[in-house]
């Protein structure tokens, strides 16, 4: 080859250089290329690194992936979730562009978060940091940065705090922020879920810590494709996830006996130290360096493949967590058995899931009595009332309950009636905005009931399993055909264990905020103490919770309650766990005909 024929190869090599395809990066790339996260936002401050948190690669991605249209995370303390958000939005901003509205429970958290959090991480990135608005003088333009609204050069972000639900309507979205779900009352949520439907392009990040079973970010999950990572075990290298219990119900970490102390109290120091994990297949022990570098082999897996297409949801408790040892794990555990608020928040926080009452709790009737409030039967109590009916053979049970939007409730009557025609009087001297019915006995002429009187009516059918808390559907009681319906009822599917969960913890007056009237009879304590979830020991020797209603008792007013409960929780009016103080602005007048959905009507008489 001659110099010349050299120099044109050298030559052709270099332009080419210019052509090479680059495959285009993965968030997880463009990530730890340009972001910098500062101590403020972050523990773990200077160029941002997945090297401890290898799980966060994959969730990045369902931000670029146009498939992925909601990302739940249904993850511990200390596993970096809302970093990962932060990321995620990071990438909106310098690489896809959209309207982002970001969501919290509450205005001041929202402004503290902004001020503290978001906006500094916005300035110390330079990856979003060439995006500010500026002055003319070059410096960031204070007027369109500010608290809650950040203008930045091709798209614009809204931080507003739940409470007053008409201020959600207002602003543009593509890219919907829920952090802390369960403590954002559930008709926010909704409503701003129902402002991005029917959109072409958009995503739904959530997450939080579980509260409740049966909704927030438990129910999410449930409705997503529940992944869980799986990490292979460093001894016989089975794909296994790190979980509290296996499935006998023993615990998974184990520390030095010694530890113990003869008052039953522990040696704490030497618990963190002696702590390891014990892995379910072989039994091997797996200590913390070896669960960093388990991790980096982990990949997520999904455990339900009915879910609907691009509903991605994630579990991750704390012992994913790269800065929480297990022998903190186990010390957390061990301190928190003190009080049942303890082992409810390690419950929730660090295994992420939520807490379920261990026998709800047997109360006796002057227990009860706890719960009646400072009014007498018959006083219009509440700002909505619901009337929740079980039919029998000849004659129909009720109650009557009342709500403020918070959730707090109060019944304000119960009995029995010997025709559905009676309805029509209790209804109107209560002006009860809507009624729920059993449809599991006389099923039929219950059905033609429901819509005759439609939409007052909705049905209630009690199932046994089912995937989520509840479902709503449509049918027909005329046309067996149920493609070809026309004129339809509605039809709340309950899950009959999430919500028989919920109304224990109702009735032993742990959640404080259900109460019935002063001087309530026998008959209505004695049923709903006949309900109880109990433990029995099954067939292979492990111990079970069981449903069991006492001797042969009745428990219809237990089912009115538990529909009523239901019922009002799709109305939102059980999802707000915090109030928010601040005054409300009046809601605007809707451009929305009024006969659709119930929900929207809702808050009218
Ligand atoms: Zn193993």
């Amino acid at each position: 080859m001659n110099d010349r024929a050299a120099q044109t190869a050298a030559l052709t090599a270099y332009a080419r250089g210019f052509f090479h395809y680059r495959p285009p990066l993965s968030v997880a790339d463009w990530a730890q290329s340009s972001v910098e996260l500062s101590g403020r936002v972050t523990e773990q401050s200077g160029p941002y690194s997945l090297a401890l948190h290898p799980y966060v690669a994959e969730v990045l991605e369902t931000i670029r992936n146009p498939n992925v249209k909601r990302v739940s995370l249904c993850w511990g303390s200390q596993t970096a979730k809302t970093t990962s958000f932060y990321v995620m939005l990071g990438y909106v901003i310098d690489q896809k562009p959209q309207p982002i509205l970001w969501v919290f429970p509450n205005a001041a958290l929202c402004k503290t978060f902004s001020s503290d959090r978001w906006m500094p991480f916005c300035r110390e990135s330079k990856v979003i940091d060439k995006h500010l608005p500026r002055n003319n003088e070059g410096g960031i333009d204070s007027d369109r940065f500010t608290l809650q609204k950040q203008e930045f050069d091709r798209c614009t972000m809204n931080l507003v705090g739940a409470g007053s639900s008409a201020n959600v309507r207002s602003y543009p979205i593509a890219v919907l922020v829920l952090d802390e779900i369960d403590v954002i009352p559930e008709a926010t949520r909704r409503e701003c879920l129902d402002r991005i439907k029917g959109k072409q392009d958009f995503k739904v990040l959530q997450s939080s810590t579980p509260i409740s079973e049966a909704g927030g970010i438990w129910q999410e999950f449930q409705e997503g494709d529940r992944r869980r990572f799986y990490v292979p075990c460093p001894h016989c290298g089975e794909m296994m996830v790190f979980r509290w219990k296996n499935d006998e119900g023993d615990l998974n970490l184990q520390w030095d006996e010694a530890a113990k102390n003869e008052d039953g109290s522990h040696d704490l120091a030497l618990v963190a130290r002696s702590t390891f994990y014990r892995c379910e297949g072989c039994e091997g022990k797996i200590v913390d360096t070896q669960k960093l570098r388990a991790m980096k082999a982990g990949r997520w897996i999904a455990g339900s493949k009915t879910a609907e297409l691009g509903v991605r949801s994630y579990h991750l408790n704390s012992f994913y967590s790269p800065v929480i040892t297990f022998g903190r794990m186990a010390v957390e555990f061990l301190k928190s058995q003190a009080t049942v608020d303890g082992i409810r928040s390690f419950v929730n926080g660090w295994l992420a899931e939520p807490w379920r009452p261990e026998t709800g709790g047997l109360i006796n009737p002057d227990a009860f009595k706890q719960l009646q409030g400072d009014y007498q039967r018959g006083d219009l109590k509440g700002d909505y009332r619901i009337i929740g009916a079980d039919v029998q053979r000849d004659h129909f049970v009720w109650i009557v309950r009342g709500f403020d939007r918070d959730g707090r409730s109060y019944l304000i009557d119960e009995g029995t009636c010997p025709s559905f025609e009676d309805f029509t009087q209790l209804i109107a001297s209560y002006s009860i905005s809507y009624g729920i019915i059993d449809t599991g006995y006389r099923t039929q002429e219950i059905y033609e009931q429901i819509h005759a009187a439609r939409p007052f009516w909705f049905g209630a059918k009690g199932w046994e399993k089912m995937p989520t808390s509840y479902r709503m559907s449509k049918l027909d009681p005329f046309t067996p055909d149920q493609k070809r319906a026309r004129s339809t009822i509605n039809l709340l599917h309950i899950n009959k264990n999430i919500w028989g969960q919920e109304m224990l913890k109702k009735r032993s007056g742990q959640s404080m905020n259900w109460h019935v009237y002063d001087g309530i009879g026998v008959e209505y304590i004695r049923q709903m103490l006949s309900t109880n979830l109990v433990e029995r020991v099954n067939k292979r020797g492990k111990t079970v919770l069981e449903w069991a209603v006492e001797g042969h008792r009745q428990d219809h007013f237990w089912d009115c309650e538990t529909y009523v409960l239901a019922l009002s929780h799709v109305f939102g009016l059980g999802g707000a766990i915090i109030r928010d103080e601040t005054s409300e602005p009046k809601p605007r007048p809707r451009k929305r005909p009024q006969a659709e959905r119930p929900r929207s009507n809702f808050w009218k008489k």
